[in-house]
């Protein structure tokens, strides 16, 4: 054998080993899509000898260009993923193209399983926050419930113990007590519905019983039985004389309620109330508006969510349930509510409903 062809063959033998040996697959894919050659890597890769490749279809678009992350499918195990790069070349005078696929199933599946973990600390702590504000919360609502409870039970001891001492009980010290057992378990009352409401909206059991009725008579009503709670609030209903609406009546009151309630609660100084109720031919519109303490921009987004409270002392009770209830009972008669502060303070609560009927004469009442 002459030098050159001793040379030529040392070439040959090392540029097989470098094809052989290497760790990447080497895949060379004719025009016509079907592998001219795989190296022992791409076996490897593939699971499926050489010569069951070479012949066929590689089973993947072979783009030139950029690299490229593909699906590898083997016939036993699961897919694997590669990192293809693909060029331009020659093979038996024809032209083709070489791939390049590196295999990188392991550090996928690491990549995936370091995700999932991830996941998993992130539904965790999501769940260590839920349990947290869900501690958080019965703290708050035992607090509440405690009050009025407190209240009723203070009251009764002090009756009894004015009936020890006096033998019989004056008629205006029975009324006032009375009067303050009336109050503080109608408080407790609507505690513990605010509490199953709740329940009922997170199981998805409130429901509406819609029917015609007279939204201003009901408006009225409730403002009236509102205004017998305070005297430092003077409650002023302006409404037509009628307005027909196809709502839930003991729902609808339940929102009014809880809106003047809460105009009450939020204006420590009393003063004016004002509750609004409009209509056009598609919807109608109640709005009560307070000149109380307020409540900022930065607060107001948020008001309707579940335990939220706007402002962050502790001078007024509350669960932050109310408007949550009161918004979901809206929007199940297909309306929305909103919240704004008028530019000389206070805040106004605005519900729109949905509603089909005649328009009347506006005209003002106060309630007291
Ligand atoms: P609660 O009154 O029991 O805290 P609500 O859901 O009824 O719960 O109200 C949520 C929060 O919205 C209240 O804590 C209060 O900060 C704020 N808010 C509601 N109504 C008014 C109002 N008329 N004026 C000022 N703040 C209000």
């Amino acid at each position: 054998m002459s030098d050159p062809e001793r040379e030529l063959r040392a070439t040959r033998e090392q540029l097989r080993n470098l094809i052989e040996r290497n760790g990447d697959a080497i895949v060379v894919v004719d025009d016509a899509g079907l592998v001219r050659f795989a190296n022992p890597a791409a076996e490897a890769l593939f699971q499926r000898r050489a010569a069951d490749l070479v012949g066929k279809p590689l089973g993947m678009p072979v783009i030139v260009g950029e690299v490229t992350e593909v699906d590898v499918l083997r016939p036993a195990e699961q897919t694997g993923v590669a990192e293809m790069r693909v060029w331009e070349t020659e093979w038996g005078g024809d032209h083709a193209r070489l791939a390049v696929l590196r295999d990188i199933t392991d550090r996928k599946r690491v990549e995936q399983e370091r995700g999932r973990v991830f996941q998993e600390q992130v539904a965790r702590a999501q769940a260590e926050q839920a349990l947290h504000e869900r501690d958080e919360f019965l703290a708050l609502a035992s607090h509440e419930l405690k009050t009025p409870a407190a209240t009723l039970s203070a009251t009764a001891q002090l009756l009894k113990r004015q009936l020890e001492r006096q033998g019989s009980l004056e008629r205006d010290q029975l009324e006032r007590a009375l009067d303050r057992l009336e109050d503080q378990s109608q408080r407790l009352a609507r505690l513990v519905e605010h509490l199953l409401d709740v329940s009922r909206i997170n199981a998805a059991q409130l429901t509406i019983q819609p029917q015609p009725t007279d939204l201003a008579a009901l408006v009225q009503s409730v403002a009236s039985s509102a205004q017998l709670t305070t005297q430092e609030h003077t409650i002023v209903v302006s409404s037509p004389e009628h307005l027909e609406a196809e709502v839930d009546p003991d729902r609808i009151a339940q929102v009014l309620t809880n809106l003047i309630d809460n105009a009450i609660k939020y204006s420590p100084d009393g003063g004016r109330i004002e509750v609004e109720l409009s209509a056009d031919d598609d919807q109608a519109c109640v709005s009560v508006r307070d000149f109380g303490i307020g409540i900022p921009v930065s607060r107001r987004e948020r008001l309707f969510e579940r335990f939220y409270r706007a402002n962050t002392d502790d001078t007024v009770s509350g669960m932050g349930l109310g408007l949550f209830i009161t918004r979901h009972v809206v929007v199940l008669h297909g309306g929305d509510i909103g919240v704004e502060g008028p530019p000389d303070g206070g805040s106004r609560f605005i519900v729109r409903l949905p509603r089909q009927e005649r328009a009347h004469a506006m005209h003002s009442l106060p309630t007291s």
